[in-house]
């Protein structure tokens, strides 16, 4: 078991990637915090979690709110001792074209998917830096790397978090913690629910391997990034596309 023993928060964990990830970390022996804001979906993820050889304990937490954020991490140094891996993964979209876009719409986004991520992560960091250890992984997306139609909100937030963890990765690499960042490219998730089925089918053909991705294959990537094969990984932007962008 890659992971075991290792405690890791995980933010969006009640669905789609972040479930996935809760439980592909649990099933390599790690003790997974599932923070997400709906306690119905975090007690369903929980118990999945609880199938496998790891432990998982449920935290309603907003990403907007650093007051909830550091008592989760103090209930998890309470119950736990530690905190070796964050998975920044909760995101949202709120799509719009540049002219029809909204304030409230991009600030939205920007809440959520740039300064929860920020939030996070300042909530864990001084827990990792007395440790000397610790793993922060990040979800970006292809849409941080290329831009996307209809996503100025959604990409601005995007590219900010691989900003932020090339910023980490150089201030935290000598203190032992090792920061990365994952590229999903078009992942079948609720994130994908807005879309109509013929853009679905469009994007598809795109993919070289002919097919959207499973929210398994993300996970796989974080929880290896998250174990000590990946001990000399930092500052990486690593996609899971099927190839889209080539
Ligand atoms: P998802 O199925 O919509 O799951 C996201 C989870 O985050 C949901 O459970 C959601 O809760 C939770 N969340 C939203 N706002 C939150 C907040 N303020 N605090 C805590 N949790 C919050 O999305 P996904 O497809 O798994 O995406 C996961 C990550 O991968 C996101 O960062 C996304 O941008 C990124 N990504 C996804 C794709 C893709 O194609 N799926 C591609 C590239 C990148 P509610 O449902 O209750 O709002």
């Amino acid at each position: 078991m890659r992971l075991k023993d290792k405690v890791a928060i995980i933010t969006g964990a009640a669905r789609g990637i972040g479930q996935a990830t809760s439980v592909k970390f649990a099933s390599e022996g790690a003790k997974v915090v599932v923070c997400d804001l709906s306690p119905e979906w975090i007690e369903e993820t929980v118990k999945l979690c609880k199938d496998t050889p790891g432990d998982a304990m449920g935290y309603v937490a907003d990403v907007r709110k650093l007051e909830s954020l550091e008592a989760m991490v103090a209930a998890t140094v309470t119950k736990w001792g530690r905190v070796d891996v964050l998975v920044n993964n909760a995101g949202i979209v709120a799509d719009a074209q540049l002219k029809n876009m909204t304030e409230e719409q991009f600030d939205r986004v920007i809440e959520i998917n740039l300064k929860g991520v920020y939030n996070c992560t300042k909530a864990v960091v001084n827990t990792m830096l007395a440790q000397q250890s610790g793993v922060i992984l990040n979800a970006s997306s292809i849409v941080g790397l290329y831009g996307n139609f209809g996503q100025t909100n959604y990409a601005a937030s995007k590219f900010a978090v691989i900003g932020m963890m090339k910023t980490w990765a150089r201030e935290l690499g000598r203190k032992g913690i090792r920061s990365n960042a994952v590229c999903p490219g078009f992942i079948a998730t609720s994130i994908l629910g807005s879309m109509p089925e013929r853009v679905l089918r469009a994007l598809e053909e795109k993919v070289p391997m002919g097919r959207l991705g499973r929210p398994e294959e993300v996970a796989n990537t974080f929880a290896w990034l998250a174990s000590d094969e990946a001990s000399y990984i930092n500052g990486a932007v690593i996609e899971v596309s099927g190839g889209l962008t080539i």
